[in-house]
């Protein structure tokens, strides 16, 4: 259970405030209070509601760092790609990737068999502790035909197979950050969503006071901790006013997925080479263009990624309709027999990366590595500050927070932070077994939960949809366990009934005013929500409004 209880939140000295609700926020929080920290996260807005929601959902293994020769960036990736597997199996699965071999040398067969074979090695131990159907399979060489039936229409000149590959689908990105946030409240972390952290001042006591305002009630709390972790992502350098000097100027680029609901490829991840030349300028093996993954999703195509530089505030992020158009014409052109019309795209996913450098239009270089540092003038020193660059080794950052949190100050393990979840008291009949198959698919053994609600529903009933596969009992219990506060979390980042595509009007309005009747909404605030959720698809031409 996780209450939004934000008196309770600032009530006692915090060991630790994590500041940020993303990827590395929540990944933070889940091993600082595991570690026995006293531990407070407080997003702005909704948990993974910015940069961690619009990733194309590849948890990498790091085959490309080989082209860098970056063995520890490889590692890094695939033990913190294992955690998450572990902490929510029900939320990944094994994606195969296949990438046409054009030509020899570097870029033929030979050279990828080698590379396949080192990424076998260097990950030996991948699929340790893992169930069977998550095992990550080796790869291997397939021929032109196999290629040809896989990514049909493709130039075969000098075509001599293609490499294929497994790397993770994070099926749902938003529940796995929220899973992180669960288990961390599990051992003992207080949470908050729509809490901002809106001024930072260092006591006398020395300890910070945190000025957080709860954008829900207006209100206004002190929090004091002993420490600071700014995981504000795009954020990083507004987050701590004042303390630009210990943050060297950042640039950002803006990068862009589409969605589009043509299935383009059956089942592999494709990676086509782009357009424009781009060079990789610290890759030991250059490839001279930048590969675009085809990403088989819900049923749908992700495409991405494509990025530009960008000095947007990360408030104020919008995508135009030309820069859609602009990635519609490029997957055209790497790949005409998709005949991607602007009409099939039906979600996108943007958000602000560091970047390091802009050699050409094409050529955007993004920071390498997630780091995080130490602020070091007075005012702020021991503050820490994440940059983090990939969603994939976020636990990895994690990590290694804590391994400097323990040379600073160790915490007293607290009873809270022993996560002895008890067994739970409901069980499914045998005539659920399609409610519960449902369930677990979405959440995995907090299905019981739900089931919990559901032996309380009053109701005949049970359906808030059925085309849509919503129950009340799953609403209800999402409202009160999981701190959804407002119909586009539930929308998009609870149960992803949004995140590929609009869900039908009728469906919206049927949802909005079920969480009316238990929040105590009006006319006027469900049709002020209802606008909220249609607002992320601007300015994508929707079927039905
Ligand atoms: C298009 C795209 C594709 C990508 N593809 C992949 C991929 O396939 N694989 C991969 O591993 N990575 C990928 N990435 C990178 C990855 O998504 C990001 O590196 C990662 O999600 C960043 O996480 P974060 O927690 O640092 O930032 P965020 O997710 O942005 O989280 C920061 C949070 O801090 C909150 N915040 C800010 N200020 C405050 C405040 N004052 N008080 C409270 N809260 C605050 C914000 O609201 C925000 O929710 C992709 C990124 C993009 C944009």
């Amino acid at each position: 259970m996780m209450p939004r209880d934000i008196k309770k939140l600032s009530s006692d000295i915090l060991d630790v405030l994590v500041i940020g609700g993303g990827a590395h926020g929540a990944t933070i929080a889940y091993h600082v209070a595991k570690a026995g920290y006293s531990t407070a996260i407080v997003e702005k807005n909704d948990f993974c509601g910015s940069t961690s929601a619009n990733s194309l959902k590849i948890l990498h293994g790091g085959l490309r760092y080989l082209q860098h020769l970056n063995i520890k960036r490889m590692r890094h990736s695939i033990k913190a790609r294992k955690e998450m597997m572990h902490l929510a199996p029900y939320l990944v699965k094994p994606l195969p990737c296949i990438m046409p071999l054009y030509g020899k040398g570097l870029r033929g067969k030979r050279a990828m068999q080698t590379a396949l074979f080192l990424n076998d090695c260097i990950s030996w131990d991948r699929n340790d502790g893992l169930p069977a159907d998550l095992y990550i399979p080796n790869g291997h060489i397939v021929s032109k035909q196999k290629c040809l039936e896989v990514i049909p229409g493709i130039e075969t000149e000098d075509l001599h197979g293609a490499s294929v590959w497994y790397d993770v689908l994070a099926e749902d990105t938003e529940r796995l950050v929220l899973e992180y946030i669960l288990e961390s409240v599990n051992y003992g972390a207080r949470a908050a969503n729509y809490v901002e952290a809106t001024g930072v001042e260092k006591g006398t006591d020395n300890l910070y006071h945190v000025t957080l305002f709860d954008k829900l009630s207006q209100q206004t709390h002190l929090i004091k901790t002993r420490f600071i972790v700014n995981a504000s992502g795009p954020w990083l350098e507004r987050c701590l006013h004042g303390s630009q000097k210990s943050i060297q100027e950042q640039k950002w680029a803006l990068a862009l997925n589409i969605v589009s609901k043509k299935k383009i490829f059956a089942d592999y991840a494709v990676a086509l080479e782009g357009q424009g030349k781009y060079e990789d300028k610290d890759a030991i093996i250059k490839r001279g263009k930048r590969l675009y993954f085809f990403v088989p999703w819900r049923g749908h195509t992700m495409i991405g990624t494509d990025y530009e530089e960008s000095d947007a505030s990360p408030d104020g992020l919008q995508v135009k309709r030309e820069m859609i158009q602009k990635m519609v014409d490029e997957v055209n052109a790497i790949y005409p027999p998709a005949q991607l019309t602007y009409e099939d795209i039906s979600f996108f996913h943007a958000g602000l990366l560091p970047m390091r450098a802009k050699l050409d239009e094409s050529n955007i270089q993004l920071e390498k590595n997630s780091t995080f540092f130490e602020h070091t003038d007075s005012k702020f020193s021991g503050v820490l500050s994440v940059k983090g660059v990939k969603y994939t080794t976020a636990p990895y950052i994690a990590h290694e927070i804590v391994c400097f949190l323990k040379k600073q100050y160790s915490p007293v393990l607290s009873k809270e932070s022993q996560n002895e979840s008890s067994p739970h008291p409901w069980q499914w009949e045998a005539n659920e077994s399609a409610l519960r198959e449902m369930l677990e698919k979405k959440y995995g053994q907090r299905a019981l939960q739900i089931l919990q609600f559901l032996r309380r529903e009053q109701d005949d009933d049970i359906w808030i949809d059925r085309d849509a596969q919503l129950l009340k009992a799953e609403v209800n219990y999402l409202i009160h366990e999981e701190m959804a506060c407002k119909l586009s979390d539930i929308v998009f980042r609870r149960t992803g009934l949004g995140s590929a595509e609009c869900p039908q009007q009728k469906i919206l309005i049927k949802l909005a005013d079920f969480i009316g009747n238990i929040l105590g909404w009006d006319e006027a605030r469900k049709e002020r929500e209802r606008e909220e959720v249609l607002q992320r698809y601007f300015p994508l031409v929707l079927n039905e409004v």
